[in-house]
């Protein structure tokens, strides 16, 4: 299953195991997965972007970001997946563990996009 819009078969050995009309749409879901953060809330713990790519590409987006997240049932505990579309970050999924805590969710992304370590 494409692994961005969960509708349709994937490519075999695509990059991001995307459907054709995704991979052509130049859609990404990019993971995450968050943990407890030290004043509280949550803080990004892995992720399948460095710090770095995330706060070169996407800390602008999420900056402006205006969506709610939302939760989707394929996510594990503690997942989050950014859905970007080439510059454009078009939504943002949540475990159904982090439902209720929509707002905590965007402030930890925003934070780990303002981080300039080298590794998660
Ligand atoms: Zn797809």
């Amino acid at each position: 299953m494409c692994r961005v819009c969960l509708k349709r078969p994937e490519i075999p050995d695509e990059r991001y195991g995307r459907c054709e009309q995704c991979a052509k749409s130049g859609r990404v879901a990019f993971r995450l997965r968050l943990g407890p953060g030290r004043g509280g809330g949550y803080a990004v713990k892995a992720g399948e972007l460095s710090p770095h790519a995330l706060r070169q590409k996407w800390r602008v987006p999420l900056e402006g970001f205006k969506g709610k997240p939302t939760v989707k049932q394929h996510l594990g505990l503690h997942e989050v997946e950014l859905v970007t579309a080439k510059e454009r970050l078009e939504s943002v999924r949540i475990a159904p563990d982090l439902g209720g805590h929509e707002e905590a969710v965007t402030a930890a992304l925003r934070d780990a996009a303002e981080r300039s370590d080298s590794s998660w």
